[in-house]
């Protein structure tokens, strides 16, 4: 089988150091037309499957401000991986589960790479992997593409992953936030089709400008505000990270 799997995650948290530890030499930059930015691609054979797997530009959100966070976006949003790895810092790991929040929205089969984990241990940091997993309900490998510790556990987590069901959502925001989601993807799914619908309505919530502009054509203005639960949102994310992280890691 050949299984598409995409590597985001914040910049310098080691996703192109993990992408040269699963490909080795063989990789290319791929050729996107109408992209300036660099993005390598790689193939690796593992237990009979051929992985194919691109590097993208670092992001810290999918909130589409940049032109590396667009094409991280746009690729998530329209090539659809079959596996998309979310590579986070084992030392700085909340921004990168906001991310992942993120991807999650977007029904991904995600797995959570936790990298860095060498320096996690130097510092005395004991990262639960089980415990993550639990709550973020996405498998969770601990990796260090320094020392190669974890990268056949990660191959072995692409391939069964890539055979599992398509996520739905995993994360709820509050009762009164999920109605407002709920209220204006009723409004927009015959627009942009009822699996997408969820994740167009948290965008518009969040004021992202692509969203606001690809559902202008709509009179939500006057019924919805764009951008109305922008610190709202941001802020049920962080206190569910903030609760996971304080579970999952002891120093
Ligand atoms: P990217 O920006 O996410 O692609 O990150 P890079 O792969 O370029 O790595 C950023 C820096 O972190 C580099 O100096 C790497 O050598 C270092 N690095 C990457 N992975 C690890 C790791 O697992 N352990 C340690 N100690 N350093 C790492
Ligand atoms: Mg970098
Ligand atoms: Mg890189």
């Amino acid at each position: 089988m050949t299984i598409r799997v995409a590597l985001c995650g914040n910049p310098n948290v080691g996703k192109t150091s993990l992408f040269n530890a699963l490909t080795g030499m063989r990789q290319y930059v791929a050729n996107w037309p109408g992209v300036t930015v660099e993005v390598k691609e790689g193939v690796r054979s593992w237990k009979g499957h051929q992985l194919i797997i691109t590097d993208l530009p670092g992001t810290y959100s999918l909130f589409a401000t940049s032109l590396d966070e667009k094409i991280a976006r746009d690729f998530l949003l329209y090539n659809t991986p079959d596996v998309v790895v979310v590579v986070a810092d084992a030392l700085s790991m909340e921004q990168g589960l906001y991310l992942l929040l993120e991807i999650l929205e977007l029904e991904a089969r995600a797995i959570l790479v936790v990298n860095a984990i060498d320096e996690a241990k130097k510092k005395g940091l004991i990262i639960d992997k089980q415990e993550l997993s639990k709550h973020l309900k996405v498998p969770v490998v601990l990796t260090s593409a320094l020392t190669g510790e974890g990268i056949h556990e990660l191959l072995d987590c692409i391939v069964s992953t890539a055979s599992t069901e398509q996520k739905k959502v995993l994360f709820n925001f509050s009762d009164e936030t999920e109605k407002m989601i709920q209220q204006l993807a009723t409004l927009i799914k015959t627009q942009v089709g009822e699996s997408a619908s969820r994740w167009f309505a948290i965008k518009y919530l969040e004021g992202d400008p692509h969203t606001v502009e690809q559902l202008s054509r709509f009179d939500l203005q006057s019924s919805v505000k764009p951008g109305s639960l922008k610190s709202q949102i941001a802020r049920e994310r962080y206190d569910h990270i903030q609760l996971i992280v304080k579970e999952s890691v002891a120093a």
